[in-house]
């Protein structure tokens, strides 16, 4: 199996095998990101993927969980995709579980229609020379092969039927202003559209939102926007995490220049505890993030005192600097 550069994947996915089907983020603009900065984003051939799945096969006796890296790999083509899904149930009979990464903006729109048919002569060059497969008509060239933004919900049952468990959407904010600000590409419209496409073809929905990410100015229309936009999708999962600004990032920048004020601890539990008293929908919280200044398991709305109460309790007790492990950054 092949790896290239650091590989990501949502906590919750430990222990799953990774298989890296595409290399960086086709969007790759968000300030606060770093994770693919570094790369340029392409597509791997869709046989050298394949050729991983086997080699794992014939090294891992037993593979419950599979996660599908880099980031927003639900943008491939949705024949691949469920080429791929299907090799890996075939393989594995083990297979409970294959979650992958997918921002609302490769989810929100239907894709716009293919380019003008051409013959799909070309082949797309493995580079184990093993298995090849054929190019798709109006491709932009071998780094992006075949990638579109938006998938229908047809396309995204296909996905589900063919063992795509979860699909991990990056929410971060509900305030239209702050992912305007943070280049997340998306406006909260489109999340809610990317949010319940997913629920109709059967998903689990699984939000992560990103506390502080509106810094001391805009905290509160963050944390508002964000609960909004939970209601509306009503998501199973809300997965909170807090904003570590990581060195050179175009945010760490602007932190420098004073363009952009960090949230404290006290201020990211407050925020918390506003978007928590503004979720009405049910939904678990699941804050697993070793970012986070407070472990925060529940159910809402049926645990909302007990969890407000802890936060209440953090911020009435704490030394709030010590929250956060310092070695969290480099987990
Ligand atoms: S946050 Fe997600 S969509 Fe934005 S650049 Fe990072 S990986 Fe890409």
């Amino acid at each position: 199996m092949r790896y290239e550069g650091q590989i990501y994947r949502p906590p919750c996915e430990a222990h799953s095998l990774i298989i890296q089907v595409t290399i960086g983020c086709p969007w790759n603009r968000c300030t606060f990101c770093a994770m693919y900065k570094d790369r340029r984003f392409r597509t791997r051939p869709i046989g050298d993927v394949l050729d991983d799945v086997r080699e794992a096969r014939r090294v891992h006796r037993h593979v419950p969980a599979m996660f599908l890296a880099d980031g927003n790999t639900i943008a491939l083509p949705t024949d691949e995709l469920r080429t791929l899904l299907e090799e890996a149930h075939r393989l594995f009979p083990e297979l409970e579980h294959v979650g992958t990464y997918g921002g609302a903006r490769y989810l929100a729109q239907d894709p716009t229609p293919a380019a003008p048919a051409t013959p799909a002569v070309d082949r797309e060059p493995s580079t184990t020379g093993r298995t090849t497969l054929p190019k798709v008509a109006g491709d932009p060239g071998p780094d992006r092969r075949g990638i579109r933004e938006g998938k229908t919900v047809a396309e995204l049952k296909e996905l589900r039927e063919a063992g795509l468990s979860v699909v991990y959407l990056g929410l971060e904010s509900g305030d239209e202003e702050v992912l305007r600000r943070v280049k997340k590409g998306v406006t909260p419209d489109e999340m809610v559209a990317a949010g319940r496409k997913l629920k109709e073809a059967g998903f689990p929905v699984s939000l992560y939102v990103l506390i502080g990410l509106g810094g001391r100015d805009r905290y509160r229309e963050h944390a508002l926007g964000t609960a909004a936009v939970v209601n509306a999708i009503e998501p199973d999962i809300v997965r909170p995490r807090t904003l570590y600004i990581q060195e050179d990032t175009p945010l760490w920048h602007q932190r420098r220049r004073g363009e952009f004020v960090e949230a404290g601890p006290r201020e990211a539990l407050l925020e918390t505890r506003l978007l928590l008293e503004n979720i009405t929908v049910p939904v678990t919280l699941v804050s697993d993030h070793i970012t986070n200044y407070l472990p925060l398991h529940g159910a809402l709305p049926r645990q909302r005192d007990q969890l407000i109460a802890a936060i209440d309790r953090t911020l009435a007790e704490s030394d709030l600097g010590a929250l956060r492990p310092a070695h969290f950054e480099h987990l």
